[in-house]
């Protein structure tokens, strides 16, 4: 995948800055020889912050950008003066991203909503000045506060697509080309398994302006859940896509078999994915004619709604919109 433009794993070396010390200082001017502290505070460091970017799609963007360092807070000065903070360094990172410490695997936030902001790692805190520390017994303390030191710690940034509807089914079924048929997005089309190495958004335009997203997601292979094949990695993109469109190609020796054996692979990985609302979609039916379809209809699973499509010929393609619009809405 590395000619590839959609990145969904960055490991990162995120690196707060230092605070900045207090300063140690005793007020001198030419009339004052014995002035009491006057030490400032130092400055907090700079956070490393992510913010939620809806216009972002992949870390792509931070592929290269191993270490990230945010600027140390500056020292206290004389007479009071604080020392500034440091400059926080922010990464704009794509909704449905979410940030693990690396060594152990612990989630640390999560990204939602645009505009979010969340301190991943936070700067040390700046030391106190000495006039903070004058007291009745100790008037001219010459000590202050270092600077709380910052945090370096490696962090994974892993995306997880917030589509609202997934595209499931096996290599080939055609997602990939429903997919260019109802949005803007132009996927990659071939006629060969894994043609789809990366998942593809689409944002399918409805009526009235209303729009869904759409995301074509690389064939399931058989056994994916345990870990074969490409699946598995990719699998954890459709864990929050609202609704999943199944797909299976009406050239398929049984539809409501392989419908099964697609539920199953997501019930392996994640039996919550079955809460999730399914619509099923039987496609390239232009190769067929109306009689094998009325027969192949008697054929399909009872248990949710099914539509015979063609995205060579449009066939249906309006009424999936209304089925997927109607899924997503009730
Ligand atoms: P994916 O692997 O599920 O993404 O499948 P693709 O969209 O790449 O399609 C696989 C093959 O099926 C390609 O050769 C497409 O041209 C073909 N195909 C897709 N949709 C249709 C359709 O509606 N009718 C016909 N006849 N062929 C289709
Ligand atoms: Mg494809």
């Amino acid at each position: 995948m590395a000619s590839s433009n959609f990145i969904d794993y960055v490991k990162v070396c995120s690196r707060s800055g230092h605070g900045g010390a207090g300063s140690s200082h005793l007020h001198r001017d030419k009339r004052t020889a014995k002035g009491g502290p006057d030490g400032g505070d130092g400055g907090r460091g700079g956070h490393i912050l992510l913010r939620g970017n809806a216009q972002l799609w992949t870390l792509l963007h931070l592929q290269y950008r191993k270490h990230i360092i945010a600027e140390n807070g500056h020292n206290g000065g004389p007479a009071h003066s604080s020392g500034a903070q440091g400059h926080d360094e922010v990464l704009e990172v794509p909704l449905g991203t979410i940030a693990r410490n690396a060594e152990t695997g612990e989630v640390m936030c999560e990204i939602t909503a645009d505009g979010q902001e969340v301190i991943l790692t936070p700067g040390g805190r700046g030391g106190l000045g000495n006039a903070h520390f004058k007291s009745p017994t100790n008037q001219t303390p010459r000590y202050a506060q270092p600077g709380e030191p910052g945090i370096e710690e490696w962090v994974i940034l892993e995306l997880k697509l917030l589509a609202d509807v997934g595209l499931v089914g096996f290599p080939n079924a055609g997602k990939s080309t429903l997919l260019s048929v109802m949005s803007a997005a132009k996927p990659k089309i071939a006629n060969y398994p894994f043609t789809t190495l990366e998942p593809n958004l689409g944002v399918v335009a409805y009526r009235d302006y209303k729009s869904f997203v759409m995301a074509d997601i690389p064939g399931i292979i058989e056994g994916a859940s345990e870990g074969k094949g490409l699946g598995l990695r990719f699998l954890r993109h459709i864990e929050r896509n609202s609704m999943l469109l199944f797909m299976v190609s009406c050239e398929s020796a049984d539809i409501a078999d392989e419908y099964n054996i697609l539920l199953h692979e997501l019930e392996t990985y994640n039996p919550e994915l079955l809460d999730k609302k399914r619509i099923l979609a039987v496609t390239k039916t232009d190769l067929i004619d109306d009689e094998l379809e009325a027969e192949m209809r008697a054929g399909l699973p009872q248990d949710l709604p099914t539509v015979f499509i063609s995205s060579v010929t449009q066939k249906n393609i309006g009424k999936l919109k209304d089925m997927i619009w109607e899924a997503l809405n009730s």
